[in-house]
């Protein structure tokens, strides 16, 4: 049984969540603050945490850094707040999405359900040398990219960019996170490189370059690689 943790302090969501998870045979862990977050995460261990960002006692971006102190449980924040800075500090904080309340109970479902079976595959490409879509392969070790068997050639500079979306599948990994291991820190506020580079690759790799599948926006946050 797929164990997770609420942590809500709006008793109305609670209860919703609470009952269209158990609803689906989840096992739901409910805490009110973050004090009661982080005890039930160490003594429940469960397989995914869904994070309110505004709690009575502690600072949401503090309850995950603290959790990122010992475990990789997903974390999929659930918040109201809408600036891209907040949703950008969360996920360098270490959450691995970020739903946007009002949010469909679909869509969280369909999150959480992406974000288990990632956990459970190994939360990185640790050992995976190729990873596959319908429209093209990469392979990680031989560093070579073939799209409807044919090779692509990637700048180095792609190649860097399309590594980190693609070794962290599903994850929506944050602009400045892409910038500074791509360019450096110095350029993290650079986002129009980011811009063009994500354009070049889409351009090579996506059937359909302004319908991307494959390498996704969230705009003003950062990038998604979907298999
Ligand atoms: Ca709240």
């Amino acid at each position: 049984m797929t164990r997770v943790l609420v942590v809500e302090d709006e008793p109305q969501l609670v209860r919703a969540l609470v009952i269209n998870l158990e609803e689906r045979q989840y096992e739901v862990d409910a805490a009110p603050d973050g004090a009661t977050a982080l005890r039930l995460a160490a003594t429940r261990q469960p397989d995914a945490v869904l994070m309110d960002l505004g709690l009575p006692d502690m600072n949401g971006f503090d309850v995950i850094k603290s959790l990122r102190g010992w475990t990789r449980v997903p974390i999929l924040v659930l918040s109201a707040r809408r600036t891209a800075d907040e949703k950008v500090e969360a996920l360098d904080a270490g959450a691995d999405d970020f739903i946007t309340k009002p949010f469909s109970m679909h869509e969280l479902l369909a999150r959480l359900r992406a974000a288990v079976r990632r956990a459970a595959a190994g939360s990185s490409l640790d050992g995976t040398a190729v990873v596959a879509t319908d429209e093209f392969s990469i392979d990680l070790v031989a560093k070579k990219v073939r799209r409807r068997g044919r090779e692509v050639r990637l700048t180095p500079t792609e190649w860097q960019l399309l590594e980190i979306l693609v070794g962290n599948p599903g994850r929506l990994v944050s602009q400045r996170q892409i910038l500074q291991e791509v360019w450096g820190p110095s350029y993290s506020s650079k986002t129009n490189y980011l811009r063009v580079y994500m354009a070049q690759l889409r351009r090579k790799l996506e059937a359909d370059p302004s319908h991307p599948r494959h390498f996704i926006t969230a705009p003003g946050m950062g990038y998604r690689f979907e298999e």
